[in-house]
């Protein structure tokens, strides 16, 4: 199909891409590139940056060059514009040297309407030779944070891009990154020279995602549990901190029944490889893994993230719950956490090679990460507060703690018998030897120290040992009592345990037994990707993923370049009964439309047939 040129860009979106409006500031952002001006584009995950280049790619005669530093990236790109019918093409070293040239050929003779490079490949002479010889419209610099020292994907091949500024002054620049940071964002306008250009910037919210914590109390069966009554068939991603734990986690979901994956550095590449393609191919893919896995998935239909164990920091766990729900439905971030949780990563930074320096940052950063896991507050504002965006003093409703609010209670009783605990034992035990203590139990260690004979053996039974783990939990997490890594983990006092001992302080803790009481008899809907609640919906659903998933193994894509879920859900509202009606659906453009159209048409028409 061709493109036609000097298009408006909302007939591009419409026709091509199949959308009926631009999302947020995109109309603003391609108006801005048409005119030929620079940019930095600062939007969330899912936000909608590739619009931003690639129609005025089909609006203006000529190139876009867009930079990606990940080449499986650059691949789902091609194939989802391909689909679309629109011209394009990535250049990158999995490509042979006949491959290439022909490539390079389709750019000389400008058709091509997008071609994707990687850094390493526009930082040569010869391309930059070669692209002296082309049509050029635009440079798009996607996730331009790889040009700062201080960000997590430093790539120093992105240093060199400021020479495009010189080599090309009337080819406009855009740099596009979901990392918001104000360092981050100066080194790019500095480093790539985009002071004369305009920042956009929107909010990092991501509304769709619901946020949910919960304290660990049998980490397996909550898993479970979550799984199967919010996401059953759906895709996922289970993080856990080790190895050791992806394997014995996948293994067992598989045992349950779960199309689950492990993945993690430890594993040879090709499997690591296979792995991931499996999950991106296939709908209803679970994947548990460590950090290692995630960078460069641009699967939109991920509809939960799971962390078995708390991630580092604020933004570790922003990055990785970013995964979920690029498509814009509901998709949940889901976690639990427990005090062995806050003594491992503390641990882990105590006997970390770094610098006091930098254990202290470390430190500081894990704090407010406990910080947003004990909140009473609204976890999405916590989130945003913490990236320094301003929120309305309001409930999200959409995060565990506005779902079902938290009350606090009054600990400090509690918490002086705890601390009277740990002093009259002297200092040299962990939590779990002292609730055992409070709760009055005469197992073999306490009569073997004679802890039953002391003054506070018994005095905690008022609550349960549940309870008391939480209370712990709290009290370490917010400092009143230190987990000395020196001493194997044993509990100690700190200056803030002696004001809370002399009883000049309230304290308030999170009620978590009350949450857990109520949680039984009042629970809130879950958050699923699409409740069809008659079953023969249900039903042309997974009929219609199927003939999506035989039509994308046929050409060896993922299903979602096909059409998105999004599009589905919506042909089963709508009920099309002939391609000008399939046409009206959201992400179905020209082209998808006279590929597809018949096909999903028929599934649709059977479908019918069979239920009436
Ligand atoms: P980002 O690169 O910012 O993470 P993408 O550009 O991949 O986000 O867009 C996320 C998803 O939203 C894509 O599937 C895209 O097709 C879709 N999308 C983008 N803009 C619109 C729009 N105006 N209307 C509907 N869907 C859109
Ligand atoms: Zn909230």
């Amino acid at each position: 199909m061709t493109i036609a040129l000097q298009q408006k860009p909302i007939d591009i979106l419409q026709k091509i891409f199949g959308y009926k409006s631009f999302r947020g500031q995109q109309a603003e952002i391609i108006e801005h590139i048409i005119n030929g001006k620079d940019a930095l584009i600062l939007m969330p995950t899912g936000g909608g940056k590739s619009l931003c280049y690639q129609i005025p790619a089909l609006c203006l005669e000529g190139i876009v060059v867009v930079i990606s530093p990940l080449i499986a990236l650059m691949q789902d790109q091609v194939d989802a514009l391909k689909q679309l019918g629109i011209k394009a093409s990535a250049l990158n070293s999995s490509l042979s040297s006949g491959e290439a040239s022909s490539v390079e050929e389709l750019m000389l003779s400008g058709k091509l309407d997008i071609v994707y490079v990687s850094p390493e490949r526009l930082n040569t002479e010869r391309f930059l030779d070669l692209l002296t010889r082309c049509r050029l419209t635009l440079f798009a610099i996607d996730e331009a944070h790889c040009v700062s020292q201080w960000g997590h994907d430093f790539r120093p091949e992105y240093t060199e891009f400021s020479k495009l500024k010189e080599k090309f002054p009337d080819i406009p620049r855009i740099a596009l990154t979901a990392t918001a940071d104000d360092l981050t964002r100066q080194d790019i306008i500095k480093n790539l020279r985009l002071e004369n250009g305009k920042v956009f910037s929107s909010s990092f919210d991501r509304p769709n995602i619901r946020y949910l914590v919960t304290p660990k109390d049998n980490e397996k069966k909550q898993l479970l549990n979550f799984i199967e009554t919010e996401h059953k068939g759906d895709s996922g991603i289970v993080y856990c901190i080790s190895r050791n734990k992806v394997e014995q986690i996948a293994e067992w979901l598989k045992k349950q029944g779960y199309n689950a994956l492990p993945y993690h550095a430890g594993l040879n590449n090709k499997i690591r490889q296979k792995n991931q393609d499996y999950f991106i191919k296939n709908d209803g893919v679970i994947m548990v893994a460590t950090i290692a896995f995630g960078m460069g998935i641009d699967k939109p239909d991920v509809r939960f993230v799971a962390h078995m164990d708390l991630p580092k920091s604020i933004e570790s766990y922003y990055q990785e719950t970013g995964r979920a729900g690029r498509d814009g439905l509901p998709s949940n971030a889901w976690m639990v956490y427990g005090t062995e949780d806050i003594v491992k990563l503390r641990q882990f930074i105590y006997s970390s090679n770094a610098n006091t320096e930098h254990k202290r940052i470390e430190h500081q950063k894990l704090d407010s990460l406990i910080g947003f896991a004990e909140t009473m507050k609204c976890r999405r504002r916590v989130l945003l507060e913490y990236f320094g965006e301003k929120t309305e003093n309001k409930p999200c409703n959409n995060c565990d703690t506005c779902l079902e609010p938290v009350t606090g209670f009054d600990a400090t009783v509690a918490i002086q018998k705890a601390l009277s605990c740990i002093y009259r034992t002297g200092q040299r035990f962990g939590a779990a030897h002292i609730i055992d203590i409070l709760m009055g139990k005469e197992n073999e260690k306490i009569k073997g120290f004679n802890h039953n004979k002391l003054s506070t053996f018994g005095i905690g039974q008022e609550y349960s040992k549940f309870q008391w783990k939480s209370i712990f939990r709290q009290i370490i997490a917010v400092g009143f009592v230190n987990v000395d890594m020196e001493d194997y983990g044993a509990l100690k006092l700190t200056p803030d345990s002696n004001k809370i001992l002399r009883g000049q302080e309230k304290i308030f803790l999170r009620n978590e037994t009350i949450k857990e009481k109520s949680s039984k008899t009042k629970r809130t809907e879950p958050n699923k990707r699409s409740s069809f609640s008659a079953p023969a919906a249900e039903d042309l659903f997974q009929k219609l993923r199927a003939l999506r998933l035989s039509l994308a193994k046929g050409q060896n894509v993922p299903p979602y370049v096909i059409f998105h879920d999004s599009a589905l859900i919506d042909m089963i509202i709508a009920m099309p009964k002939n391609l000008s009606e399939l046409g009206k659906i959201s992400g179905v453009g020209q082209s998808k439309l006279e590929r597809y159209g018949e096909e999903f048409l028929k599934a649709i028409k059977e479908h019918l047939y069979t239920n009436h």
